[in-house]
């Protein structure tokens, strides 16, 4: 059992937003501590009954600072030690539940993410090990790796990925709802058929943290309460790059007051988020803001979050993009689009690390962390399903197009400018 302490987190006003005029609730962090020495702000895993961190009416705003995915157990060091040897049932200290005053399950809860910034201006991207969490590409990168990113403005580049800057495509990775104890018990069902082929993450409660929850009540709830890993029917860990600044996202309400927490906050992330050791992860602070649309879920038929994507991202007007299909080792792998998109990540690669000075693993994280995007070309061609992944060219310090054509570059131009005659 984890006694906890039941403390009020520091709430005061922003300095900057109370001269513009409304006093907007800040929930700090402390960063470098783990979720375990500052409970009073979240929590790790998903339970009905966590008391609300705060409340809030529709059209209020607040501003929530949270640590990053693996809770401060990452440090700005050379070492891909801690990266190797991280507890992984630590993931993911979250700040909430903000109640929404009137939410009643049934309810849309309209969520704008109205900024996001870092807290320390430091992140980290990585490899996990196939011993400890692995990742989509585990069979060819099974030994753990890191890179440091220096957060500097709309701008990260890292030492440990040198010749290469990623503009900014800040968004929460997990941000969801509290589920109602029906479904969570579903989840629990649903997942234990999984858990037992080791496909899934049961419930353990020994690193559990529910803010303002102690002693027998603890015990019951962090023996059920789910993990964060899954993205589920509430929202909760979707790694969707798109939900940048601007977006609006409506979230199926389960609770009374909707219970809304969020984490795992990314400075930029690739479709895929390929390598599972983050996009790049950070410490940071989202402004949000809230309204509730009453009955929304039957009126709208919707049962998992919608959202209308933000434009405060950055935008790339070049990319190369590489293909794959559906055959992995001499084996057509029918209609399979994650195999076609691993192949795809594969190409990149072996493509890039041959015309930069990257090693494969520095391009295995470059593409978890870049804000590159994958797409599905076609899922119905049997027996081959195709899928793309495409790189921002200018990320890089140097021009990785193909060179040397035989009739010269002149003919057509630069594929993908625009030429201007006159
Ligand atoms: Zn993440």
């Amino acid at each position: 059992m984890q006694q906890q302490s039941n403390l009020k987190p520091d709430t005061s006003a922003n300095d900057e937003m109370a001269s513009i005029g409304a006093s907007v609730q800040h929930i700090r962090i402390k960063p470098g501590k783990p979720l375990a020495e500052q409970p009073e702000i979240g929590h790790n895993r998903w339970h009905p009954d966590i008391p609300e961190l705060t409340s809030v009416r529709p059209g209020d705003e607040i501003v929530l600072e949270c640590l990053d995915f693996l809770d401060s157990q990452i440090k700005d060091t050379d070492s891909a030690n801690d990266v190797r040897d991280v507890d992984l049932t630590r993931a993911h200290p979250l700040t909430g539940p903000v109640h929404v005053e009137g939410a009643e399950p049934g309810d849309l809860l309209v969520v704008d993410l109205l900024d996001i910034s870092c807290v320390t201006p430091v992140g980290f991207s990585g490899i996990f090990a196939k011993e400890n969490g692995g990742g989509f590409l585990v069979e060819h990168f099974p030994e753990a790796n890191k890179a440091i990113w220096d957060l500097r403005g709309r701008y990260a580049t890292s030492r440990h990925i040198p010749g290469v800057r990623v503009g900014a495509m800040l968004h929460p990775g997990l941000i969801g709802t509290l589920p109602s104890q029906d479904l969570l018990n579903e989840w629990n069902r649903r997942e234990a058929i999984l858990a037992d082929k080791g496909q899934a993450r049961p419930p353990h409660p020994d690193t559990a943290v529910l803010r303002g929850v102690n002693g027998a009540d603890f015990d019951r709830m962090a023996a059920e309460a789910a993990r964060t890993v899954p993205p589920r029917e509430h929202g909760g860990n979707l790694d969707i790059k798109n939900l940048t600044v601007g977006s609006r996202i409506y979230f199926p309400v389960y609770v009374k007051g909707a219970g809304l927490s969020l984490g795992d906050l990314h400075f930029s992330q690739g479709d895929g988020e390929i390598s599972f050791c983050g996009a790049i992860e950070m410490d940071g602070a989202a402004h949000l803001g809230f309204d509730l649309i009453k009955g929304g879920m039957a009126k709208y038929n919707v049962t998992a979050p919608i959202y209308v994507p933000g434009i405060h991202d950055v935008r790339y007007d070049e990319w190369l993009s590489f293909t794959g299909i559906s055959v992995e080792d001499g084996v057509n792998h029918y209609l399979d689009a994650t195999v076609a998109y691993r192949r795809a990540c594969l190409a990149a690669i072996d493509y890039i690390s041959s015309v930069t000075d990257l090693t494969k693993p520095q391009v295995y994280m470059l593409l978890t962390a870049a804000p590159v995007e994958g797409r599905y070309g076609g899922v119905v061609d049997l027996p081959n399903a195709s899928a793309s992944i495409s790189i921002p060219t200018r990320i890089f310090d140097v021009d990785i197009l193909p060179q040397d054509l035989v009739a010269g570059p002149a003919s057509y131009g630069r594929p993908g400018v625009e030429m201007t005659l006159s």
